[in-house]
């Protein structure tokens, strides 16, 4: 028997039927450990030592530690050489209203891209970094932020990760990307509606409602330290989802502390390794959701991380309905990998 659970956050319906999975493999294919690869790759244009071959404009670096590492960085930000967005001056006035053609709106795509090299080995990820290193990496992703967010008339800030073909990485060298934007996409104002609906409701950030409930009830938990949890949301939209909180109500991810941004790494880092342990390396995506730089700071949103494992394409009806079915229990994801090793 399938299952309807609403997103407390968003309104939308996600179906649990595990029952469609009888018989199949929730991993058509699973990759080899990372340390199967080399570290270094002769034709990546993010190893340290083609730097000369592939030269990047760097925007901001993290030296490394280690005077013999063959690296003079740690964790390197450079421009992205193929932007969805162009660095732009907009100028005093900020930016340029809309264009008009006849009854359609278009706008020149004025914003920022960059890319953070995670680390100067090309076989390394989240899950197999150091906790220091993970720290660097988010420490620069807060750097990187802040430095974005300067731009004249940037509205929001993205980040993502892709790893693995099915997430959209065509860069295996561990890379996340930071873009500056002019516009606010339909779904996350969708969120910011549905979350100030309910805090004009009940008080309360939605957010914070979940979070309170979750870390009582304790069944989607995957892991938790002093200041963030990770769960697997109620109405998990793809297998083996997991979303990271700070516990404490804050609406802006470039507002961490020193202790928050270690915590965060923490939580990220043993999220990733325990994803890593029990689907085999799997492809994901992380998606940073926070708000629209207008509204910092704000009581009815709460900024989180999305951890989206790739184990098996959408189909039709998801693709028609817009809803999506999820072939697993969120409650069995989430045991499954709290017991997975974090070490
Ligand atoms: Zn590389
Ligand atoms: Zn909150």
């Amino acid at each position: 028997m399938s299952e309807l659970r609403q997103d407390l956050a968003t309104g939308d319906w996600v179906i649990i039927a595990p029952e469609r999975l009888k018989g199949k493999s929730l991993q058509s294919k699973t990759n080899p450990p990372m340390t199967d690869r080399p570290a270094f790759e002769p034709s990546c244009p993010f190893c340290p030592a083609n730097e000369e071959r592939f030269p990047h404009v760097e925007v901001d670096c993290i030296a490394h530690p280690d005077a013999e590492a063959g690296s003079r960085w740690l964790v390197w930000g450079i421009e992205n050489k193929y932007k969805i967005f162009k660095h732009h001056d907009s100028g005093p006035e900020g930016l340029a209203a809309f264009e008009r053609d006849g009854p359609y709106a278009r706008v020149i795509g004025q914003g920022a891209h960059e890319l953070v090299i995670e680390s100067p080995l090309h076989n390394r990820t989240f899950a197999t970094m150091s906790p220091g290193e993970v720290e660097a990496v988010v420490a620069m992703y807060l750097r990187r932020f802040r430095a974005l967010k300067q731009i004249p008339g940037s509205l929001l800030t993205i980040m993502f990760k892709n790893h693995g073909l099915r997430s959209g990485a065509s860069q295996p060298h561990s890379h996340s990307q930071i873009l500056s934007c002019r516009v606010v996409p339909n779904h996350l104002r969708y969120m910011l509606e549905e979350g100030t609906r309910y805090f004009d409701t009940n008080g309360v950030c939605v957010f914070c409602r979940m979070i309170e409930f979750e870390l009582s009830d304790g069944s989607r938990v995957v892991y938790q330290n002093e200041r963030f949890v990770a769960y697997a949301p109620f109405a998990q939209p793809t297998p083996y989802e997991v979303h990271i909180f700070p516990k404490v109500h804050d609406s802006l991810f470039e507002d961490m502390s020193d202790e928050e941004a270690a915590d965060f790494a923490d939580c990220l880092r043993a999220t990733m390794k325990k994803l890593y342990v029990a689907l085999s390396n799997p492809d994901f995506n992380l998606i940073l959701r926070n708000p629209p730089h207008h509204l910092a700071r704000v009581p009815f949103y709460h900024w989180h991380l999305r951890v989206v494992p790739h184990l098996c394409g959408a189909g039709g009806f998801e693709r028609g309905s817009r809803m999506t079915v999820n072939l697993v229990v969120p409650e069995d994801t989430a045991r499954e990998l709290r017991e997975a090793t974090a070490d």
